[in-house]
């Protein structure tokens, strides 16, 4: 049997002593890479403790004694990079240029986290009544948990930790089971620079230990990336038990394309959005909405299509890796087939497709569709692969209805010329995250990562400074230094003065 994850307590990498394991599997050959144990109660009970425990030194360290470990945790990752990317390639299925920048995107996140004196500065007003001053102090909150998915295991407990921890509290990540290597070398790296034991522990395994997290009286916060279905349920019970709680859900993100848009550079943008890691990002544009002339682009976009096609990590002329597993590719199989019953327009499908050199693999070829409408399975539903669905407004305003009916409001993007129409579609449109000529417009850390409606259950985003809220309590403090002994009497009234 391959290699055990092991867990990371209080400093130290243990081995679970779990009888459930769960195989971690390169999804291009379907070798096993290693074993995932899913954590016992009393190792997670272990983790709290050890987290606990290393919140009452951690949380008085300085902030630029905690940004400077911080700094040199952003240059460790910098420097193994490359190296980080080889694992997460193997194990999740991404090509290796892809893999180094989910890695470079989580990295910006440690830089980020990095400012924390500054990003934790109060406020201050002096004289709000005689000779009395108002100011407030950001404090954290305790122990915060982070359960993430399988798409970007790099960057998205990137998110997390670091923010969480910057801040002064102490951490604990549940990674997703099915790429967990990738978390478990930056931690490794974060061992390396120096971080005192208990501010972060990993416990790895599913629902069981996610449900643990939730209830846990001592966890305050909970981070949650996934589907909605579990991001609805992490958000209802979190909240239920009273803790703070961020929760990021799935996708369904429209490219609204102008016909004063250059065709060449939709064309590229959007096959780069719809199809890239295999259509497994929350941001990927996976519907194109054409508006007036642009209907007629969609040979040009079928021919393009016709000339990508997906393989290994370390293929340099794979176009994107194979599928996350077996049971995640015959889902959009299902729906592939699902939109063609329903009467879309299948101008290209993927289906069938087998990679010459990995055969094993769970590929999944670029798929299109046209004559797309809002009541089908296809358009309805999150597909997480390669297929691109064409929908046709004859203007724009008919294209922002139509997005702002879809319950879905993570990512969208125009692609026009027309600086008037660009202006119109960031104003009426209900998404959080909007590019113009911009196809997967991710905001950097230094802003937040804002979905809206069944895309986020919460209030305060990841990272920039809503992911400081999120992570801290403000305390206000009213101040008023006696300068003489002359006493008043009791005040009875509320007014300061
Ligand atoms: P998932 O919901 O299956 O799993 C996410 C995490 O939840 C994993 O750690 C998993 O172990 C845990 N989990 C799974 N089932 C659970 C259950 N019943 N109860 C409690 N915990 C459970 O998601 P995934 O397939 O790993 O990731 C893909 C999904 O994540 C897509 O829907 C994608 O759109 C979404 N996503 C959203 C964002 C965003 O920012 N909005 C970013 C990345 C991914």
């Amino acid at each position: 049997m391959s290699k055990k994850v092991p867990l990371f307590i209080n400093g130290e990498f243990v081995q679970s002593r779990a009888s459930h394991t769960v195989p971690v599997i390169n999804p291009a050959n379907q070798e096993e890479l290693a074993q995932v144990p899913f954590a016992t109660l009393e190792e997670m009970q272990l983790a709290v403790a050890s987290a606990k425990n290393a919140f009452k030194t951690w949380k008085e360290v300085p902030t630029p004694e905690r940004a400077r470990l911080f700094l040199k945790y952003q240059h460790l990752l910098k420097q193994h990079q490359d190296e980080i990317a080889e694992i997460l390639a193997k194990e999740n299925g991404k090509v290796l240029a892809d893999a180094k920048g989910d890695v470079w995107r989580g990295i910006e996140v440690v830089e980020h986290a990095c400012n924390v004196s500054s990003l934790m500065m109060g406020e201050t007003v002096e004289n709000v009544a005689r000779a009395i001053d108002t100011y407030s102090y950001v404090q954290p909150l305790g122990i915060c948990a982070g359960i993430t998915p399988f798409n970007f295991p790099a960057m998205i407990p990137l998110w997390m930790y670091p923010m969480a921890i910057a801040c002064g509290n102490t951490f604990i990540l549940k990674p997703s089971e099915q790429d967990p290597l990738t978390p478990t070398r930056l931690t490794e790296l974060f061992v390396e620079a120096g971080f005192p034991k208990g501010v972060l522990n990993v416990i790895h395994g599913g629902k069981e230990q996610v449900d643990f997290l939730l209830n846990h009286p001592d966890i305050q916060a909970i981070s949650f990336v996934g589907s909605v279905p579990v991001a609805e349920h992490v958000y209802r019970t979190g909240t239920r038990n009273l803790k703070r709680v961020q929760a990021f859900g799935g996708a369904k993100n429209h490219m609204v394309v102008m016909p004063d848009a250059n065709k060449e550079q939709v064309i590229n943008n959007l096959l780069g959005s719809a199809c890239g890691a295999g259509g497994q990002r929350c941001m990927a544009n996976s519907v194109a909405v054409l508006v007036g002339d642009a209907g007629n682009w969609v040979d040009d976009i079928k021919q393009a299509m016709t000339t990508i096609s997906p393989g290994s990590w370390d293929q340099p002329e794979a176009a994107y890796g194979p599928q996350i597993s077996v049971k995640a590719r015959d889902k959009i199989l299902g729906l592939i087939a699902q939109g063609r019953k329903e009467g879309a327009k299948c101008l290209l499908d993927g289906s069938g497709f087998t990679s010459k050199t990995h055969p094993r693999g769970n590929f999944v070829g670029p798929t299109l569709f046209d004559q797309v409408t809002p009541e089908m399975t296809i358009y309805q539903e999150e597909i997480f692969g390669p297929v691109l669905l064409l929908l046709r407004a004859k203007t724009l305003s008919e294209a922002i209805e139509l997005i702002n009916h879809n319950p879905y409001g993570n990512g969208t993007s125009i692609f026009t010329s027309s600086g008037a129409a660009a202006r119109k579609f960031q104003h009426e449109i209900l998404v959080g995250q909007v590019g113009i000529n911009v196809p997967i417009p991710v905001p950097l850390p230094f802003f937040s990562f804002t979905g809206w409606r069944k895309s986020f259950f919460g209030d305060l985003h990841a990272y920039g400074k809503q992911g400081v809220r999120f992570y801290t309590e403000t305390k206000t403090v009213t101040a008023r230094w006696f300068d003489d002994q002359v006493v008043s009497g009791p005040n009875m009234t509320i007014s300061l003065q």
